[in-house]
């Protein structure tokens, strides 16, 4: 299927790695110009530099902490216009509910709930005057079905879901649609440190807490970076302009549920 977005131009946030990173890839091969972004340079100018050779479209890089205000100027400002925003951040800390106080909560916030809504406002201003644009916020299925361990992402994402829920709304009758995807467990960098760190503490083997968790899941494995990135493709295409303010499950039907 031609997803009708070759030749856009995409702000891909977070994407040198894990679910951002094949977010990027399924635009680029879409034909979609991209913009990416994580702090660590090095990863970034190869991630960037693969795509190229893979894709064949052209790749721009910031170096920056999305998460702050200095940051998203410098990626906005390479930026431009873009007609797709990919919202990606890296996930808070685990622990107790007891732990946090108020700067965890705030800095919770400030990378999960309140950089992407500044990056919407941002960008969704230029979408709707031109017409079409597409945002996608990489949240997680903690929004559906809590994981306590994660009480400060399922605080924050908590709040961006019900910023988009409105929001996407308000924008869609000038062709800009705006959705979420929940990611369960995926095999990146992310999940491995989680698992490394619950093995730790039950004194068992990554190995071992590995096949525990996937165990649980209806598929029985750890979804990829590309099928998730497949998704967001699908979120951007042409063919997805009546899909608004939505928030997709991609976890292996691990959130059970009816609706
Ligand atoms: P990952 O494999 O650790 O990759 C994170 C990527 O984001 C890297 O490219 C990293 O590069 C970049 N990044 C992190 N913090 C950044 C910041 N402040 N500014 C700019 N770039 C930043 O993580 P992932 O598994 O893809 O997870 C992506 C998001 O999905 C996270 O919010 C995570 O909590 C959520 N999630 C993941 C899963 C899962 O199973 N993987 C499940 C549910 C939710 P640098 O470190 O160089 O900046």
């Amino acid at each position: 299927m031609d997803f009708g977005i070759g030749g856009k131009r995409a702000l891909v946030c977070a994407s040198s790695k894990g679910l951002g990173r094949g977010c990027a890839e399924a635009l680029a091969g879409e034909g979609v110009a991209l913009v990416l972004n994580a702090r660590g340079a090095a990863a970034l100018e190869a991630t960037a530099q693969e795509i190229r050779e893979r894709f064949g479209v052209p790749v721009e890089t910031v170096a920056a902490d999305i998460t702050t205000a200095e940051g998203r100027a410098a990626v906005l400002a390479v930026a431009g216009e873009v007609d797709i925003l990919v919202n990606n951040a890296g996930g808070p800390p685990p622990g107790v509910w007891t732990d946090w106080d108020r700067d965890d909560f705030i800095a919770a916030l400030d990378a999960n709930m309140l950089t992407p809504i500044a990056l919407i406002q941002a960008l969704v201003p230029g979408m709707m005057a031109r017409g079409w644009g597409r945002v996608v916020n990489i949240t997680s299925r903690a929004v559906k079905a809590p994981l306590p361990a994660l009480g400060l992402s399922n605080s924050a994402r908590a709040g961006l879901t019900g910023f988009v829920a409105g929001t996407s709304r308000q924008v869609a009758r000038s062709g800009v649609t705006i959705n979420n995807l929940l990611p369960g467990s995926h095999d990146t960098d992310r999940i491995r440190s989680l698992d490394a760190r619950n093995a730790e503490s039950k004194g068992i083997s990554v190995s071992d807490q590995k096949a525990q968790r996937v165990a649980a899941n209806p598929v029985g494995r750890d979804g990829t970076a590309e099928e998730f990135g497949a998704a967001c493709a699908f979120l951007c295409s042409r063919q997805a302009a009546f899909i608004v303010g939505q928030n997709l499950l991609v976890d292996g039907g691990e959130v059970n549920a009816t609706l």
